[in-house]
């Protein structure tokens, strides 16, 4: 069912030369790479784990990794080496900008991967949505630890990670149960976990055959790629897949290639060096077809840019089809001051450009929330690569979260767990879409300070945008 149709591709983009192998290249890699974010508690072993993987599948050249052995030595954290391959310095430093959200490669048999790693920065929930609203599926690392899985599940951040991911579009999830080495690959221990994550899992939304669990050691490498062999305390009772075999099994999304183009922007920056020079941003394909030299519309200032290069898994490529995570450099319009360019911002089609709104009507749920939510609730939101402050500016009803049915009109507050329709203003215009013409961009997350109030679907759009 992935064969393309050139007929309708032709008709959408009839500049398109689709019979271009490079086309068809850019389209047969986009249908077997996933975008993976990895979340968990702080200290669960991400960073660990990450790193081992990246390290035993040859990604890191010994020369590096003996560098950040003497790193993490002069730091006296030996332990603490693998977590040193994602430092995002040298990727900072070769951009000059912070990273928010960095990215690294690697293949396995049928897949290839795009790893989208948040650095653990003190105001890591921010970065995580950024990284999980690129993904497709995720790697959520628990510990193995009783106690520590405990802190991290009960007062710490391992639901509210999952719960954004799954309100962000991710619906795969691969449950690593992490540091099992420290307790002797405890069977008990581990189905323990697996007894308070799968019920939590399923309660938010994500279906039984979308997850999995696997034990694991991210420190000593146990069970990343090769089954183990010689280590009967787990052999004894797990003889299911590694979790690169997990990963390798992960669905690849439906993309969106024939829907109008929409490219989301994940940050700026100024190119120095290498493919891409001067104007520069971060971005993902959600649709449609980019391709160098196109002309396209640049929201929300209405701006025509255009496309000088791209580059995906650092190399350069003619065409960025949907799922397609990659830097351009842009040429702009010489009034324009680049500086506005910023995360949320989406180049289009300027046939079909994107709604522009400061309202817009939100299905939600509310989450595990302690203070009930009022009318004129300020709000950070959170949909696609935006991030946008606004309030609640009306509670318009309670729904049955399963038939959409209003049981009640105009209620005083919203207590957790309930499913609403609000209403919600937002202080600039921001890009957005319905639900219902796009799954991964219709989709907000509100937070207000530290916490996460509610999620949702956009139902409505304010005022619309004309054509150019
Ligand atoms: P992050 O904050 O989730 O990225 O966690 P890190 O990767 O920085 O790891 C936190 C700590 O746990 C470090 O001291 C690691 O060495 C340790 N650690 C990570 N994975 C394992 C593991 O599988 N076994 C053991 N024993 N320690 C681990």
């Amino acid at each position: 069912d992935d064969q393309i149709d050139h007929k309708v591709l032709n008709q959408i983009y009839p500049d398109v030369q689709y019979a271009d192998a490079n086309l068809i290249q850019a389209i047969d890699e986009d249908n077997k790479t996933i975008n993976l974010v990895i979340i968990g508690h702080v200290d669960s072993g991400k960073s660990t784990l990450m790193g081992h993987i990246l390290f035993k599948l040859g990604r890191i050249d010994k020369q590096h990794m003996h560098k950040i052995e003497k790193i993490s030595d002069q730091y006296g954290k030996s332990s603490f080496k693998f977590a040193y391959v994602l430092d995002e310095g040298e990727e900072e430093r070769r951009r000059g900008v912070t990273i928010n959200v960095g990215q690294s490669y690697f293949q396995t048999e049928k897949r290839q991967f795009v790893i989208l790693d948040a650095p653990g920065h003190q105001d890591y929930v921010p970065n995580m949505i950024s990284g999980a609203s690129q993904a497709d599926c995720a790697i959520l690392v628990v510990e193995g630890i009783r106690q520590e899985f405990l802190r991290g599940f009960i007062g710490g951040s391992t639901k509210e990670h999952a719960i954004l991911a799954r309100s962000l579009g991710v619906t795969q999830l691969v449950v690593a149960v992490n540091k099992l080495d420290m307790v002797e690959w405890s069977e008990d221990a581990y189905n323990e976990i697996i007894n308070h994550v799968q019920p939590f899992l399923l309660q938010i939304g994500f279906r039984q055959d979308n997850i999995s669990f696997v034990p694991i050691s991210g420190l000593n490498g146990t069970n990343l790629i090769e089954k183990p062999t010689s280590l009967p305390e787990l052999t004894s009772w797990y003889t299911g897949p590694s979790l690169i075999e997990y990963l390798d099994q992960l669905k690849v999304p439906k993309r969106n290639i024939y829907k109008p183009l929409r490219v989301c922007l994940y940050d700026y920056y100024k190119g120095t060096e290498g493919n891409l020079i001067g104007d520069c941003v971060q971005a993902k394909v959600e649709s449609g077809i980019i391709k160098e030299k196109d002309h396209l519309l640049l929201q929300p200032y209405n701006i025509m840019v255009t496309i000088k290069a791209i580059e995906a898994s650092n190399q350069l490529i003619k065409y960025a089809a949907p799922g397609t995570l990659c830097d351009i450099s842009l040429h702009l319009p010489s009034s324009f001051d680049p500086n506005y360019l910023k995360s949320g911002n989406v180049i289009c089609d300027p046939k079909y450009p994107i709604h522009q709104v400061k309202e817009f009507r939100c299905q939600i749920v509310v989450f595990d929330i302690e203070i009930p939510i009022t009318r004129g609730q300020p709000v950070t939101v959170y949909s696609f690569s935006n991030r946008v402050s606004g309030r609640i500016s009306k509670l318009e009803s309670v729904v049955n979260p399963k038939t959409g049915e209003s049981i009640k009109k105009n209620p005083r507050c919203l207590m957790k767990n309930q499913t609403a329709i609000v209403h919600i203003k937002l202080e600039e215009k921001t890009c957005m879409e319905l639900f219902s013409n796009y799954r991964t961009l219709g989709r907000a997350t509100l937070r207000d300070g530290q916490r996460t109030l509610a999620a949702g679907i956009n139902i409505e759009l304010g005022q619309k945008q004309l054509p150019l």
